[in-house]
Parts: structure tokens; sequence; C-alpha cells
């Protein structure tokens, strides 16, 4: 059983339409193939068919040259690697400096302030002993003393002289645009278990010695001339090496792992990471201290040097990526929902009537099938004297008689069968009034459920014929007549086609002809069934429920009664489509 509540012995699949159209066919093949060749081109442009491993690397660098400088107040230094590369600045970076400040024979004493560090004073009261804040140069001794001819400083003790010149323009080193740096880079991608170095293995010793990088003529050089790097990136090296800067090397690796298109080889890109335009940032550029300590006749002396430079830092990026089939099926699962673009689009185009009107009419009626819910019933009524059959709502308010018609239709005869049953009839044995079975006249037989039997005639206010007895529900209010006349069931035609038992057996063996007939209820079915057909035709517009007027379904009763006169009463929804199984009143 939860197999029928989980819906889990059921499979629903999808109705298709097929359009027989030459100019639709090849509209949909041609859709589908620039959909296909889209696909292609996008699966080896991006190269969707590939798994890809992002890159481990590791970086050292080498910085080499030599600048001849001139430093105020010394005089002419050479400056080798040691002194412009200063201390390491950590993990794939280099530093060179380009610009220095250079303090001599520094001893611990007092001094004055420098402005605008210090502030000015004129008096020892303006001084404050043992202060000192963030930009002091040393702890305040509570003095006031010259610092030039026209102002006074507060004293300081601490090292002494400060420091106190502006960094020199042109910048002191900017020959370092010179120097070279070799940069060795290795990489792993763990997937794939590969590994390279940015010195590519087909370099011999006197290749690398002699070359430089340029990105024209020899891209895949390690080595790299500092000048070219920050031109590369279109920045002036003597304007950057006056207050320093941060530079990027960016390494790209894009690598192709599979045999056929192998490639690995490293790609250099160069760009400022600081701010360029310094006049309008704060603390602009790159700088730092250090000092190098001596003693003199048994006094501790020092040389402190602030230093301007570019710290290089090196970027590695990369992926690798190699064929693998489950990446192929990813990528061909995830394109294939483009193809439903076809069907939108075609879809569209007949839905818009500028493909063809009659085109779109018939294939909306042939692809779209209304359904109604069961709240949503139509009735169907056939008045003897209209000659149309009315689809009308079932109301909850007015009698069915009343109710106004949504649509009025045209009856469909199915004048063969019914020709076919009166011959049939002709021929036949009997052309009898109706054969009463047991029960008939069953006016008064169930005297013990009146409420069942069949009620009184009377005058009912939506009755025209006079002869429908009263109805409780509102939708079997319904006579055989719009206006007032004679009913139908009075006709000789309602006796012969709708009560005589022959006609009936004739009808029901027409259907069945090996039906065994016990039961007053299958004639009563079967003319009820008959009635329909007669009246209705083979099929009610929009699959409404037809419904048998008061006085016949009565008049059928009393001919065929049911043996405790019970009726089931009208079905509101259609069980099977079929009327020959029609709902049984
Ligand atoms: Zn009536
Ligand atoms: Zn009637």
């Amino acid at each position: 059983m939860p197999c029928v509540w989980l819906n889990l012995c059921e499979y629903d699949t999808q109705k298709l339409v097929k359009i027989k159209s030459v100019k639709l066919g090849s509209l949909k093949w041609t859709l589908n193939g620039v959909i296909l060749m889209f696909i292609c081109i996008m699966l080896l442009w991006n190269k969707g068919y590939q798994e890809y491993d992002l890159v481990v690397s590791s970086v050292t660098t080498k910085v080499k040259g030599v600048a001849n400088i001139n430093i105020p107040d010394i005089g002419e230094v050479v400056w080798d690697v040691v002194d412009h590369s200063g201390t390491s600045q950590g993990k794939n970076s280099f530093f060179v400096a380009t610009n220095v400040i250079v303090t001599q024979n520094q001893k611990q004493g007092n001094c004055p302030e420098v402005p605008p560090y210090g502030k000015l004073c004129q008096k020892d009261k303006d001084c404050e002993k043992g202060f000192s804040d963030q930009y002091s140069h040393g702890v305040q001794t509570g003095v006031c003393v010259k610092f030039d001819a026209m102002k006074k400083t507060c004293e300081v003790s601490t090292w002494c002289p400060i420091e106190n010149k502006k960094r020199p323009r042109p910048a002191l080193l900017a020959s370092a645009e010179n120097f070279t740096v070799l940069i060795k880079n290795n990489i792993r991608f763990p997937a794939f278990n590969y590994i390279r170095r940015n010195i590519l293995p087909e370099m011999k010793d006197t290749d690398l010695k002699g070359c430089i990088f340029n990105r024209y003529t020899n891209p895949y050089c390690p080595i790299f001339r500092l000048g070219d790097i920050v031109s590369e990136a279109k920045e002036s090296f003597g304007e950057m090496a006056v207050e320093g800067g941060v530079f990027g090397i960016q390494i790209n690796w894009d690598c192709d792992l599979n045999s056929i298109f192998h490639s690995c080889l490293p790609k250099y890109s160069f760009r400022r990471l600081d701010e360029k335009e310094s006049n309008k940032t704060l603390y602009p550029g790159f700088n730092f201290r250090f000092a190098r300590y001596s003693t003199v006749n048994g006094v501790e002396q020092r040389t402190l040097f602030k230093i301007y430079g570019i710290r290089f830092d090196v970027m590695v990026f990369g992926k690798a990526g190699k064929f693998s089939i489950i990446q192929l099926i990813i990528y061909i699962g995830s394109t294939l929902s483009y193809y439903a673009l076809t069907t939108v689009f075609l879809d569209w185009l007949i839905g818009t009537s500028c493909y063809s009107k009659e085109a779109k009419q018939n294939y909306s009626e042939r692809k779209f099938e209304s359904v109604q819910d069961r709240e949503e019933c139509f009735l169907c009524v056939s008045f003897v004297d209209e000659d149309k059959l009315r689809v009308v709502k079932k109301s909850r308010k007015k009698t069915l008689q009343q109710t106004k018609p949504l649509s009025l239709h045209q009856r469909k005869n199915d004048l063969a069968s019914m020709r076919t049953l009166i011959s049939v009839m002709q021929s036949g044995p009997s052309r009898s009034l109706p054969v009463q079975n047991g029960q008939s006249g069953g006016l008064s037989t169930n005297t013990d459920t009146p409420l069942l039997e069949k009620p009184q005639s009377g005058c009912q206010d939506w009755c025209r014929c006079g002869c429908c007895p009263p109805a409780a529900n509102l939708h079997e209010q319904l006579c055989c007549r719009l206006g007032k006349g004679r009913c139908i069931t009075s006709c000789p035609i309602f006796s012969t086609l709708i009560l005589s038992r022959s006609v009936l057996e004739t009808a029901l063996f027409y259907v069945d002809p090996l039906m065994e007939l016990h039961e007053g209820a299958q004639l009563r079915y079967g003319a009820y069934a008959q009635f329909i057909r007669w009246r209705f035709g083979d099929s009610t517009p929009r699959d409404a429920v037809p419904v048998i007027p008061s006085c016949c379904m009565w008049r059928i009763r009393a001919e065929y009664p049911s043996p405790d006169g019970k009726y089931s009463g009208l079905r509101l929804h259609q069980a099977t489509p079929s009327q020959a199984e029609f709902n049984a009143q």
C-alpha cells in the first residue's frame, strides 16, 4: 500500500506534440546546430574538458650591481649589493636603496630639538622636563636653547646632532636602475605531481650569463634590469627613486599538461603597487632607518642612515589543466539545457501569430489540454425548445433552470448509431410499448422511504412543462423546456426511444452483445444513456456533465425503479469520459 500512497507505482512522462512542418524542422536543426557550435567553441576556448590545479611556489632573488654615489658632507662612496639591498624584506621580495640621508657621528648628549617636531620657546618655563611624545627625537631637559640665529627650541637628551636634512632630489642612487636581479621561481602542481622552474631546462649557463629580460626578444630570461621593469609599468625610475615605493613583479603560469598541447612557460608582468601620485598622498613612498655603530676614544658613536628605496614583491599565480573525462562529462551535462532554448524560441514563434495564424490555432488546440478542477464544474443543458446545447457553471444560489449559460454550442447528433438502432428496432420482433418489469408503475411501492419515492408532480416555480417533481438540489432543478409548453416525456418518441424495454435491450446489446441482463438498474442506466445520446449527442462541449431534466429522470425511474427506492443522484464529475458508462443518476 505505501507504494500507492507515495506514488511509487507510477511514472509520469511528458506528452509531446509532433508538428510536421519543413520550416519549423529546418529552423529547429539550424538552431540546434548553432547551439552545438557555440558549445564546442566554448569547450575549446575555456578548456572545459580539463581538470585544474593551482600553483604552489617558492621564490628566491639575487640583486647585483655597484653604484658610485656622492653623499653630501661625506663625498664619493661606492655602494655594492650589501649596502644597497639592506636586510631581507621578507618572503618573495627584495629591496633596493635609491636615496639616502646620512647623519654622521651621533653621540649621546643634549642638543636643541629640530622644528617642526620640537615647539619653539622663549624661556625655560616653556619647556617641560621629562616630556616626550611620538614625534620627539628625545626627552626634554626643561631648558630653552638656541636652535639657530632666529629660533630657540627646547633642549632634548638624545643622539646628537639630530638628523636634520631634506631628502636629496634627484635621488642619490638613481643609477640603481642599472642593477639586475635574478629571480628563481620553483613551482609545483600537486594534483599532477608536476615540478618546474622559471630557469627552463633548455637554458644553458652561457645563455643565462649574458641575458636580460626583454618582453619581445628574451621573454623567458630570469634576469631583470630594474630600470626596464619600472619602465614596463610605465613609471619613471628616477621619480620613484626619490621617495621609494613598492613594485610588483607578477609571474603567471598557465600550463597545459596534456601531452599533445604541452606548454608550461612563465609570463612576467609588472606594476606599481603603492600610490603613484606622491604629492596627493600622505606619507608617500617607502623608507626606513638603520645605524652603524663604532667606538671612538671609548665613546660610542653611530652613523644614522635614512634609506629610501623600492621594494619589489614577486607574486606567483598559476593553474595547470589536464584532460579529464569526468570534467568533460560534467561540461556536456551542463550545456544540455541550452537546447531548451530552441523549444522556447520555436514555441514563442508559433505563439506569436507572425509565423502562421492557422498553425498557431492548430498547435495550441493540440498542445494544451484544459482540465477543470472539480470545483469548476460545468454542466450541460439541453432544452427541447432550444436547438443549441448550453454550458452552465454550477451555481450555489440559483436553480439550474435559471442559471445563465456560459456558452451555447451546436448539438452534434450521432445520427449514424441512432439510425442503426432504429433499423434494428424496425426489423426486431418487438415494437411494443414498454414492457414493465416486476415493480412497474412503482409510484407507491416504497412507502417506507417517503423521501426517496417519486415526489408528486406539482407546480415548481422553475418547471415549464408541469411534469417536474420537486428536487432538493439546485443542480437537479431542471425542466425539459425553456418556455412553457408540452413536456418531452409526452411525445411518442420518448416512450419508444427511452422507455421501450426492447429498444433499451437492443441498445445495451449493441454496445455489449454478451451482456447479461438481470437487473432493472441496467435498464435504468441504459435509459439515461439513451436519453443523453439522443438529446446531447456523442460528446458534450468542454467536457461538461450532461444533466437530465427532472421530469424525464423521474419518468425513467418510474419505468425502471430501484427495488429499495434509493437513487444516487447526479454525479458532478465524470468518472469516465465515456458516456456509455454514463453518470448513474
Ligand atoms: Zn418541467
Ligand atoms: Zn418536462
